[in-house]
């Protein structure tokens, strides 16, 4: 039996992040997770996962001098390219002046930067192949199932950042000291690769391909090796489903006919869809993320995990790191207080980006195509340039700034019902008053110049 101080549970994206945050506080953490170390090794098979990195996570890893280190291995997409069945593709700035990029990076490789820093931190201690299997958390008493038998540990305080499926959340619904409910997607996901053409990136790299079909969608973002990956976002049953396409013949088929542009850039086209595992999606919500007392909570994924359809699962989760950081700091490391605080500012925010995240799936796969979406679009960044600083986007305001979610859903809502309710009253566009919508916003404006 061993006595650490912190206890966190999953050396993912959250964890490894978290124990560097703790180990500059002057804690001693103990980091346990499941896999072996990720670093020494393949990952595994069609699960490779790239990552929009945005403003929130940047900000999370520049207050601990790993930004620069990390964004190493990340490439800028300035804007989404859409794949129409025919026809031309056609690129769509995310930010106004189409300046302003997120960052394709492997998970992969994030995540060994991350467990490198975890590592090279005073204080940590990290212990891989060790599978939370117990966790008393009225007393901090851990159990681990490792390669050579159950371990047994205790900690002060055990923080749980094991992902979505986390053992640290099914041991506290199991003592009935949370309660949650995990609502499931319709859809699954499925990873293709499309490869260097004569070492050279066979799409333009600087944006986010989007191949919007309705109900399905595909997505590929760049890697430095000059290939894609790509992932399918299908129905896992029905017609257009994972489940309808048993066999080579079919797969063929099927993209030669909805994605006429991928067979030729995907040679391992039909043995990847056919060997690569089909990976779930859902929201996880749970009563409340901590045990008061100040022994337990949940963190990231664990606590609040949500569709990919935002880029913003890890952002959001590396902003709880940054958050419960800042707990600590006004509670001077009271723990009882801190945990509390810390869901409680985080909570309303997590929930909000799980919505936003959802709604943005059918935008993604239906809408992004669609005449009127891109005149919306257009209209947004017409309002922005009218008026700096005073219209922004939901889009901009997630992803290139840290106001927190909560606001930014109710800010944009607003801003929608100003304008509809400007065409009402006018009864058409050219009648909008941009005086009013400018003080309508400017009487909203923050003390730190963003609105929210
Ligand atoms: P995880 O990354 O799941 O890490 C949990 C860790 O805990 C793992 O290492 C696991 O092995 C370990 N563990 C699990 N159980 C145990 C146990 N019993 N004992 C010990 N250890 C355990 N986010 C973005 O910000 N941008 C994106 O563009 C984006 N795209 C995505 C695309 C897809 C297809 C998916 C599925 C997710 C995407 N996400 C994205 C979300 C992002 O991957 C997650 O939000 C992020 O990985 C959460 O980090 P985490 O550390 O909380 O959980």
């Amino acid at each position: 039996m061993t006595t650490a101080e912190i206890t966190v549970v999953g050396a993912g994206l959250t964890g490894s992040l978290l124990a560097c945050y703790l180990a500059r506080r002057g804690h001693q953490v103990s980091l346990y997770e499941r896999r072996p170390d990720p670093r020494v090794g393949d990952g595994e098979r069609g699960r490779s996962i790239n990552l929009a990195l945005s403003e929130r996570g940047l900000d999370a890893l520049r207050r601990i001098g790993l930004e620069h280190r990390v964004m190493a291995d990340a490439l800028p997409m300035r804007g989404r390219m859409i794949h129409p069945v025919a026809g031309p593709q056609d690129f769509q700035s995310y930010s106004r002046d189409g300046d302003k990029s997120i960052n394709s990076i492997s998970r992969g490789a994030l995540n060994n930067a991350l467990i490198d820093a975890a590592e090279a931190a005073d204080g940590v201690t990290l212990h891989f192949g060790h599978r939370l299997t117990g966790l008393d958390p009225a007393t901090g008493s851990l159990r681990f199932e490792t390669p050579d038998g159950t371990v047994r540990a205790s900690a002060s305080v055990v923080l749980g950042a094991d992902g979505a499926g986390s053992a640290t959340r099914a041991q506290l619904v199991a003592a009935g000291v949370i309660r949650e409910d995990v609502e499931f997607l319709d859809h699954g996901y499925k990873e293709l690769i499309i490869s260097a053409a004569d070492g050279e990136f066979a799409l333009s790299p600087d944006a986010l391909h989007i191949w919007p079909r309705g109900n399905s969608m595909m997505i590929a973002l760049p890697n430095p090796d000059r290939s894609f990956t790509c992932t399918l976002f299908w129905p896992n049953e029905g017609e257009s489903g994972f489940a309808s396409l048993d066999g080579p013949a079919a797969v063929k088929q099927y993209f030669g006919v909805h994605y006429p542009d991928l067979p030729p850039l995907s040679p391992g086209l039909v043995d990847d869809y056919l060997r690569n595992p089909v990976g779930r999606l859902g929201t996880v919500h749970c009563d409340t993320w901590h045990v008061p007392g100040g022994r337990t909570a949940l963190i990231g994924d664990a606590a609040h995990a949500i569709v990919p359809f935002y880029g913003q699962g890890a952002n959001c989760a590396f902003e709880d790191v940054v958050e419960l950081d800042r707990c600590l700091t006004e509670t001077a490391d009271n723990w009882e207080t801190a945990l509390p605080l810390y869901e409680k500012r985080r909570k309303d925010n997590a929930d909000a980006i799980g919505r936003m995240a959802l709604e943005n799936f059918t935008e993604m796969r239906d809408k992004v195509a669609s005449p009127i979406f891109k005149a919306t679009r257009k209209t947004e960044h017409a309002l922005q340039r009218a008026l700096p600083g005073l219209w922004l986007s939901r889009y901009e305001l997630v992803s290139f700034s840290t106001a927190p979610y909560a606001k930014v859903e109710r800010r944009a809502k607003r801003q929608w019902r100003f304008l509809a309710g400007g065409l009402a009253v006018a009864g058409g566009m050219a009648a909008i008053s941009l005086r009013r919508i400018a003080s309508w916003n400017a009487a909203r404006l923050s003390p730190g110049g963003v609105r929210t």
